[in-house]
């Protein structure tokens, strides 16, 4: 099922945007080495609702029921941890990348957007995964347009990265985004079978690739969240909300 966004309901979702997005420049400019996530996740939980706005994430539900809810405001995950880190008592070290998930509630509809952040001096290697995933979502936007069909986001995604030598995850995906964090269509970064389904002027989307430095294997820890690479090696993420036009998509969580 599709769902097209009214002009209202374009401008809530830019507020919640501009939220999700503030939120992440508070959380980059207190990334460093000695910081906790559990600190991170208290900085942006306090931001959020200053803004009149939820968290997203706090008490998310599990795919299984045997599994809590997600207890943080972000999911922070570092360097092997490609998404839904637990925010905790972790120590940020310099050289580390960490992944930094925002979603926020606005006036009932939801922005989600992700940044991957260098902590400290990191290898020019995890610098350029990060460039490479930051790239990669601007490959795909170019086909977040009008008349074209998910699967040429997913595709540009894909070669772009495989072009530079990483790979993409497979089991997470981006999404649609309103009133609901998750609403169809499902948006692969990479070519699967079943998104054929034409993308139209108004539907508002999470275009979120998931960057793996090694292998495009995942697996889930005992917490029952967070996602890490199968071989230990580094993922980076790179997310935002756009709202696809009759013209160029419009981003909704950036600031610039
Ligand atoms: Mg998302």
């Amino acid at each position: 099922m599709r769902i097209i966004k009214s002009k209202k309901e374009i401008e809530v979702m830019k507020k919640a945007g501009e939220v999700v997005a503030l939120t992440l420049k508070k959380i980059e400019e207190a990334v460093k080495p000695g910081v906790t996530t559990l600190e991170l996740d208290r900085i942006a939980e306090e931001f959020i609702r200053k803004c009149g706005a939820i968290p997203s994430f706090k008490g998310y539900k599990a795919a299984f029921k045997s599994v809590a809810d997600f207890p943080g405001s972000i999911c922070a995950s570092i360097n092997n941890e490609v998404v839904h880190g637990i925010p905790g008592l972790r120590v940020l070290k310099d050289g580390d990348i960490i992944s930094i998930d925002v979603g926020a509630c606005l006036d009932g509809f939801h922005g989600d957007a992700a940044r991957t952040f260098a902590v400290g001096k990191i290898s020019e290697e995890a610098q350029r995964l990060i460039d490479v995933t930051k790239q990669s979502f601007f490959e795909g936007l170019k086909n977040a347009v009008n008349g074209k069909r998910i699967i040429d986001i997913s595709g540009a995604i894909e070669d772009y990265v495989v072009m530079n030598g990483f790979s993409v995850v497979r089991e997470f995906v981006g999404h649609g985004i309103g009133r609901e964090m998750h609403e169809e269509p499902q948006i692969p970064n990479y070519r699967c079978r079943g998104q054929r389904s034409r993308i139209e002027a108004g539907m508002t989307l999470a275009i979120e690739p998931m960057v793996n430095e090694g292998t495009h294997m995942v697996k889930i820890l005992d917490n029952g969240w967070t996602v890490v690479t199968l071989d230990g090696k580094l993922s980076a993420h790179y997310e935002n909300t756009i709202v696809v036009t009759e013209d160029e998509p419009l981003i909704l969580t950036r600031l610039d």
